[in-house]
């Protein structure tokens, strides 16, 4: 395949993929615009990536910092990136400048070590507390029992910015197998919402993959991360 026929391919998906998104919207009573459309970079070259600003896509995912950091530097400055894997604090400092949100906040720990290099760097950086809802020992985040105790240590942030809950489904065969999880984030949200200090809010969810994002927007998700169903079996291109 070449570029031109990559870009095809990838407006082909995008196209079904808003589809099944405004039938998702619309069976759950929101409007498509409350929810946005983060394509997930991870399995695909930065060659790949750059065409989709002109499919109209400028919000990019990446897991892990590092390759958040080449595909940044390869990239048009207007792409908003988030970074929706683990930071280790040894790479705070070099991950802040490049991203508009960062999804996978999973410790006070965390929290207060990007608190003091945003305050450094004199940012703002808006973020997703990442709360372990399936409760599988494999995953990262927050103990939903833990919450209380982290909205109560928000008031000290300046520069960090909560704006929502993330979470990850289980991998599991059937889609709506994933919907208590995220149920259980919303429910989660609705009840901490009052005690959390302005201007945190916890207004957003990020949740929903390529397996279960329609149960997720049916759920009240704000964000969708989107890899697979955009560049599934796509070629490596540029690697
Ligand atoms: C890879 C990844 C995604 C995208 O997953 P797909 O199933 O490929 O859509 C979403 N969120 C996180 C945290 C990921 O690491």
């Amino acid at each position: 395949m070449n570029a031109e026929q990559i870009r095809q391919q990838l407006q082909e998906r995008l196209h079904r993929v808003e589809e099944r998104l405004q039938a998702a919207c619309q069976r759950a009573g929101r409007r498509r615009q409350e929810v946005t459309l983060v394509a997930v970079t991870k399995m695909v070259s930065a060659e790949v990536a750059a065409l989709l600003p002109t499919l109209g896509i400028v919000d990019m995912g990446e897991n892990r910092p590092q390759e958040l950091w080449r595909k940044a530097a390869q990239l048009p400055a207007t792409i908003r990136w988030h970074l929706i894997g683990h930071l280790q604090r040894n790479k705070i400092e070099r991950t802040l400048p490049l991203v508009a949100w960062i999804h996978s906040v999973d410790s006070l720990r965390l929290l207060q070590a990007l608190e003091a290099t945003a305050r450094q760097q004199q940012r703002v950086v808006p973020v997703f507390l990442e709360v372990n809802v399936s409760r599988e020992p494999s995953k990262q985040g927050f103990a939903p029992e833990e919450m209380p105790q982290v909205v109560a240590a928000l008031e000290a942030l300046q520069q960090v910015r909560i704006c929502g809950l993330m979470t990850l489904a289980p991998l599991l065969p059937d889609p709506e197998q994933c919907r208590p999880t995220f149920a259980g984030l919303r429910a989660l949200r609705d009840q901490l919402q009052a005690q959390v200090p302005p201007p945190h809010s916890l207004e957003h969810l990020s949740m929903g993959m390529s397996n279960d994002f329609e149960v997720a927007v049916e759920e009240g998700a704000t964000f969708v991360r989107l890899g697979t169903v955009l560049f599934g079996g796509l070629p490596a291109w540029g690697r």
